[in-house]
C-alpha cells in the first residue's frame, strides 16, 4: 500500500462524513493527508481527527488537484456534479450517494458480495443504499450455496439514515416539536414513506433496494419486492427478510452456513430471547442476523431478521473497506 496517498471526504460534516473520518482514523487507513470538505457554510469549521483538528475547506472544482481518493457523501446532485471533475483530476472516488449506482459503468460493491466488480471500475464506484447493503451481506451465502427464487423486503429504518436533520426530527420530536426534515411526526411514529413516491406508487429507498440487490447479486432477472419503513429508533436499520430459495434446505445446514459468511454476526437463539436489535447493532461494522426459520407458506422458503448500522455497514464502513480493495488490488 502506498503511504503518500492524500484523502479527500466531500461532505465530511455530515452523519456520514463524520463516520467516514472516524472510520479512517479507527482503521489506520494510510492517508498521509486528509481533506475534509463541504458547503461554504462549514468551512473554517475544524473536525476532530487522530487526536487533533482538521479545518473544513469548502468543495469546489479544484478541490480534487492532487488528491488520490475522494470519498463522497454530499448527497446526489452535489456527487453527479463533482465526481466526472474529479475523476479528471485523476481521482478515484467512492460515492455513498444514490447518483451513480445503477450507472452501468460504476461498479456498485459490498466488499463481502461482489468486490470483483471494482476490477473493471473507471473512476467512479458506487456504495450502495444502507439498507440493501446489510440485505445482501445476508442472502449471499443463501445465493451461493441454495440460490435464490424470490426476495420480500420489509424494513424499519433509524432516522440516522436520513442524516443529522433525521436524528434531530427524533430529538426534537421526542420534546415535542414538529418535524422538520419528515413529512409527519416521527416520535411515537411510524412512516411508510422513505424518498419520494414513484409513479408506481413505490417509494424511491424500494425501488433503490429491488434495483441494486438484482444489481449486486448479478441476477437481474431475480423478483425482488419491498416495503420501507421509518421509525423512530436513532441508529440502526432492521429488515425483515423472506426469501424462497431454488433447492431445499435443511435448516440447520443453512444456519450453520451463514454463521461462517463474511461479515455476518449471528445472534439466532431465539429460546434465549436473542436476536439482533438496533440498540446492540449500532456503532458496530457487522451484519446481526437472526429469527431464522422456515418459512412454511412456500416450498424452500426462508425468513431471517437482519440488522446493521446505516451509518457504519450501511455508508462509511462499507465505502472505507471498498477503498482498502481499490489500494490493494486496483492502484499501482
Ligand atoms: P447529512 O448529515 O445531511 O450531511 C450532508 C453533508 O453534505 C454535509 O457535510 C454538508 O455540508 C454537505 N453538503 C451539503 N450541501 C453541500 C454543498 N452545496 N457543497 C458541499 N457540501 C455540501 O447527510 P448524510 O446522512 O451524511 O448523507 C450524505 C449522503 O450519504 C447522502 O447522499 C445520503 O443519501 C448518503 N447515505 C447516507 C446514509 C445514512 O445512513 N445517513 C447511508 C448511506 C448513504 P454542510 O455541513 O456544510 O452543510
Amino acid at each position: 500500500m502506498s503511504k503518500s496517498l492524500t484523502v479527500a471526504v466531500a461532505g465530511a460534516t455530515g452523519a456520514v462524513g463524520r463516520e467516514l473520518l472516524a472510520t479512517l482514523e479507527a482503521r489506520n487507513f494510510p492517508a498521509a493527508q486528509i481533506i475534509p470538505l463541504a458547503s461554504a457554510r462549514s468551512a473554517g469549521s475544524t473536525l476532530p481527527f487522530k487526536g487533533g483538528t482538521l479545518t473544513v475547506q469548502e468543495l469546489t472544482p479544484e478541490s480534487f488537484k492532487g488528491v488520490d481518493l475522494a470519498l463522497f457523501s454530499a448527497g446526489g446532485d452535489i456527487s453527479k456534479s463533482f465526481a466526472p471533475l474529479a475523476v479528471k483530476s485523476g481521482c478515484v472516488v467512492v460515492d455513498n450517494s444514490s447518483a451513480w449506482r445503477m450507472d452501468d459503468r460504476c461498479p456498485l460493491v459490498v466488499p463481502e458480495v461482489n468486490p470483483h466488480a471494482l476490477k473493471k471500475h473507471k473512476g467512479i464506484i458506487s456504495n450502495p443504499n444502507c439498507s440493501t447493503i446489510q440485505a445482501v451481506v445476508a442472502l449471499k451465502p443463501l445465493q451461493d450455496r441454495y440460490g435464490l427464487k424470490r426476495v420480500i423486503y420489509s424494513t424499519y429504518q433509524a432516522v440516522a439514515g436520513a442524516g443529522t436533520p433525521g436524528v434531530r426530527d427524533l430529538e426534537e420530536g421526542l420534546k415535542g416539536n414538529p418535524p422538520q426534515k419528515f413529512p409527519h411526526p416521527i416520535a411515537g411514529n411510524v412512516l411508510p414513506h422513505i424518498d419520494s413516491f414513484r409513479d408506481n406508487g413505490y417509494t424511491g429507498e424500494e425501488m433503490k433496494m429491488m434495483e441494486e440487490t438484482r444489481k449486486i447479486l448479478g441476477l437481474p432477472d431475480l423478483p425482488v419486492t419491498a416495503t420501507t419503513v421509518r421509525v423512530p429508533v436513532f441508529y440502526g436499520h432492521s429488515i425483515s427478510v423472506n426469501a424462497e430459495l431454488l433447492s431445499p434446505f435443511d435448516l440447520d445446514g443453512l444456519i450453520g452456513h451463514m454463521g461462517k459468511a463474511p461479515g455476518i454476526v449471528l445472534q439466532n437463539n431465539w429460546a434465549g430471547s436473542e436476536y439482533p436489535m438496533p440498540v446492540h447493532a449500532a456503532g458496530k461494522d457487522e451484519v446481526f442476523v437472526g429469527r431464522i426459520r422456515r418459512d412454511e407458506s412456500v416450498e424452500n422458503g426462508i425468513n431471517m431478521w437482519v440488522v446493521a448500522d446505516s451509518v457504519r455497514k450501511g455508508a462509511a464502513t462499507n465505502a472505507v473497506q471498498i477503498a482498502e480493495y481499490i489500494i490493494a488490488h486496483c492502484m499501482q
